[in-house]
Formats: structure tokens, sequence, C-alpha cells
């Protein structure tokens, strides 16, 4: 018998989690669960996290959470309790399938089944922003080779599981050449590993138009945190309904099963909320358990529902629906279903004892990295770029000023008129005839930009790394 711990969340929470509980007691897995509060209420509290030191020992000693979404408060520096929670406990994998349920859901991809896989733990999502000067506020972006490689191996391992086709990785490397440059890179690399699956990559842009367009062309679709994000949500829409889908967080130890969707304040406690989301979320994590009869028993009895045309108002259609049911007698349609198999949707096959297995990281030799100048970011409410350089031409160093770019845009030498110009400006210092800088250079460099007045807000180090460089140009350098 294994333990696993639930949380029933906020507004819809409730009464979705009652009836999956429900669902799950009937269908009779070997499991047992133990409770624990997180959300709204914690927050209210005073716990600016949302989840307090019992509830916490309670996951990581049952290492599989099932959980109803939760309201995060506005305001008051309340922390997301998702991001805490996937970061934390190291879940690097979001994974979302989106299915379309034609003809008994409307949408107007039938053939839809897609598997969404995001990259949960870095990206933008690493929240480090900061405000430089008065007109300009940045964000971090880190793309790192273990994250990345964990997790394109994961869709891979998923993909060779489920027996898909293809993996298809969206990226926009066209512009982001290092960051997300990386993670193409990796994804070439890791393909080369499962010659039985075919490997795509897309531009972002054109991917995401593309998968909107004609879903059913793809099957594991591989990205970066923030793109993850924006395309599951587009993506279980386009299946039919936000409600419908389910999503697992997994990581090396602990995995947490959710609904994609969040608290739907607008319906709480009207017996009006499609339980299907957590409900299918619960099938994934039966799976995950190893428990494959009761996850494919529950399946089959919520594709019967949803075939007989019993539906809760988020999906109910005139003319395709049945009868239009609450939370709970969807739940009980479901129940009263267990044993059953759908007449035309398909009916759910799990493989049964094989677990997915992702190789832990393995650390590469270290490179050899050479310091090859530095950029130098200048708060300077000027508007003349060649005023700028005048100043810091004359420092004495072995790194020279090259560049200075505004918003990444080269402006010096040779800038352009037209080119609109902010108060943050990057100043490239860089060694001449390709040698290696000195590094006691940077702190000699800032000495005199503080003697000269120059306000620095912060320093970049330019590497290369095994003579390749670690760093883009300027645009229109
Ligand atoms: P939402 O997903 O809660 O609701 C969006 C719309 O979809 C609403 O009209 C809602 O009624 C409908 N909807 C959502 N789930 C439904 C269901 N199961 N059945 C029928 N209709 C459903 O998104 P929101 O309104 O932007 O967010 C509300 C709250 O949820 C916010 O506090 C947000 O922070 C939180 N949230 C939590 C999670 C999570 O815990 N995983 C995820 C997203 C949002």
């Amino acid at each position: 018998m294994q333990r696993i711990t639930i949380a029933k969340g906020d507004g819809i929470g409730p009464e979705i989690m009652e009836a999956t509980l429900n669902v799950l007691k009937a269908a009779k897995p070997d499991i047992e669960w133990d409770e624990i509060e997180v959300g709204e209420k914690v927050y209210l509290s005073g716990n600016t996290s949302g989840i307090t030191k019992d509830a916490w020992d309670s996951i990581r000693e049952n290492r599989v959470f099932l959980k109803a979404p939760i309201t995060t408060p506005q305001g008051g520096g309340y922390k997301s309790l998702n991001v805490t929670m996937r970061k934390s406990l190291g879940l690097y994998a979001n994974v979302r399938p989106c299915k379309s349920y034609h003809p008994f859901v409307h949408t107007k991809h039938p053939e839809m089944d897609v598997v969404i896989i995001r990259e949960n733990e870095e990206d933008l999502y690493a929240g480090i922003e900061h405000q430089q000067t008065d007109e300009v506020v940045q964000c971090l972006k880190l793309i790192t080779r273990p994250g990345s490689e964990k997790i394109v191996r994961y869709a891979f391992e998923y993909a060779r599981l489920h027996r898909k086709k293809k993996v298809t990785c969206f990226t926009k490397d066209n512009i982001m050449k290092h960051t997300d440059g990386l993670f193409h890179r990796i994804f070439k690399e890791i393909a080369v590993e499962y010659p039985e699956i075919k490997a795509e990559n897309m531009i972002i842009d054109i991917g995401a138009a593309r998968l909107a367009d004609t879903p059913e062309d793809f099957e594991v679709v591989v990205m970066p945190n923030l793109y993850g994000d924006v395309v599951s949500d587009i993506a279980a829409q386009i299946s039919g309904s936000v409600g419908l889908a389910g999503s697992a967080n997994i990581g090396p130890e602990v995995a947490m099963f959710e609904a994609i969707h969040g608290s739907a304040p607008d319906i709480a406690g009207k017996d009006m909320a499609n339980p299907s989301g957590l409900l299918r979320g619960a099938v994934m994590m039966l799976n995950h358990l190893g428990e494959q009869d009761a996850a494919e028993s529950i399946n089959n009895a919520w594709s019967c529902v949803i075939e007989e045309g019993l539906h809760t108002a988020d999906i109910y259609k005139e003319g395709v629906s049945s009868r239009k049911v609450g939370t709970r007698e969807f739940a009980d349609a479901v129940i009263a279903r267990l044993g059953q198999k759908p007449k035309k949707l398909a009916s759910a096959s799990f493989a049964k004892g094989v677990k997915l297995k992702v190789t832990p990281y393995q650390r590469r030799k270290v490179s050899k990295k050479q310091l090859k100048g530095v950029d130098v970011f200048v708060d300077w409410k000027g508007m003349d770029a060649s005023e700028l350089a005048d100043k810091l031409q004359h420092f004495n160093s072995d790194i020279k000023l090259n560049m200075i770019t505004n918003r990444g845009v080269k402006v010096w030498p040779e800038g352009f008129e037209e080119t609109f110009c902010t108060d943050h400006w990057r100043c490239r210092f860089e060694v001449e005839n390709g040698h290696e800088a000195d590094k006691r250079s940077i702190p000699q460099l800032l000495t005199q930009a503080l003697s000269n007045d120059i306000d620095v807000i912060k320093t970049e180090n330019l590497y290369e790394f095994d003579g390749e460089r670690g760093y883009s140009l300027g645009q229109g350098q």
C-alpha cells in the first residue's frame, strides 16, 4: 500500500477533489492519503509561501502529491506556491497531455493528441529581476546544460515509453543564440540516442502557429519553461477545454499531479465545475504509482461518461451533449461506469511494470575558459553615445572600449540617429589581438569609472570556452 498526500485547495478545489477522491475510493487502487492544507488560508494566516513545515514534511515523506488548484492572494508579497513547489522539490518536468474527444467535446481539431513537455524549473522563471535605471528593468533568463539535458531526455524517454514516433522542440534560437541555442543543441545531441524517434526543431513562433492550426501533426513537444507555460494552455484549450487536462510535475524523488486550470472562484461552491482535469491528473498519478489497472478503469469509465454526453457546463453543447450535470453527478456517473469500456472513444491501455527512468546528469570535462573582456552597464542620461564613448575611451587598461549598445543595438561607433535610446548603456571592453585579459583589469576599469563619475550598474564578464565565444555580438556589430 502506498501513501500519498492530497490538498483540497481553494475555489472549486474542494469540490473537484471530493469528486476525484470518490472515484478513487470506488476504483480501489492500493493507496491511502494524508490531507494537508495549502493555499489561501495559509497565506492569509501570514505565511507568505502558502505552505507550512508540516505540509512540506508530508509531501517529502510520501513523495506523491495530488493537489487541487489554489488561489494566490493578490499583492502582499505572496509567493506562487506552484513555482516554489516545483523548484524546491526539483520537479523538472511538466507533462500535459492535450487530447481531443471529438465528436463528444466540441473542438476544431478532432485528431489532436499532443503531449506538451515543459521545462519546469529555470528560464525566465528563475525570478531574478532587477530595476537598474529609471527606465530599465531586467529579468535574467537562465538556461542550463543540466536542466536542458534532463527535460530533453525526459521527452524522448516519454516518447519511447508511450510509443510515440516524433518529438518536436520549440526554441527561439535564431534570436537567443546562446540560451535557446544551448537548448536546441542539446536536443540535437540527445536525439541521436533515440534513432527510432523522429526529432524536429521549430522556431517557437511558427511552431506555435502550426500547433494551433494542425495539432494532429505533433506528438510530443518539448520546450523551455515560459514557452511551455503559454503553449500548453493553448493546446489544452483548443483540444476542447482547459477544464479537461491534467498535468504531472515530475522530479527524481517527488511527483505532483494536478489539473492545469486554476481555482475558478467565479463558479466555486456552485456544483458546476468540471472535475475532469484533476481526475485525469489522478490517472497520471496512478500510472506513476504502478496502479495501471485502476488508472485504466477510471480512464475508460470517464470516456464512457463523455461519450454518453453527460457534460458539465463548460463543455455542454446543445445537440452534442445529452444532459448537463453538476460536479457530483459527473463523478457518480464515472463511478457507475467503472469496469465498462467506451464504445467510440479509444480504450485506455497503459504500459504495466515499466517506469520512465532518466539517466542522471553527468558533468562534462571542464572546458578551457578564457577572459576576453567585460560588458560594463552604465546608467547615463545623455543621448549621444559618442559623448559617453569619449569619457570611456581614454581609460588606461589592456581591455579597450570597442562598442556601445542601447537595448542590444550598436549605437557607437557608427550608430544611427534614428535608434531610440534609453538611459541603460552597455559598454563593451575587449582585449585586442585575441589575447586573454588580465582579471585585474576589470576592477581597475571600475575604479576609473568611479573617479570619472560614471554610474556603473553592473558588469558581465566576456569569456571564450574552448576557443568558442560565449557571448552575443551587438545587433549591427
Ligand atoms: P482559472 O483556470 O481558475 O479560470 C479560468 C476560466 O476557466 C474561468 O472562467 C473558470 O470558471 C473556468 N474554469 C477553470 N477550471 C474549470 C473547471 N474545472 N470547470 C469549469 N470551468 C473551469 O484561471 P484564473 O481565473 O486566471 O485564476 C483563478 C485563480 O487560480 C487565481 O488565483 C490563480 O492564481 C489561480 N491559479 C492556480 C493554479 C494552480 O493552483 N495550479 C493554476 C492557475 C491559476
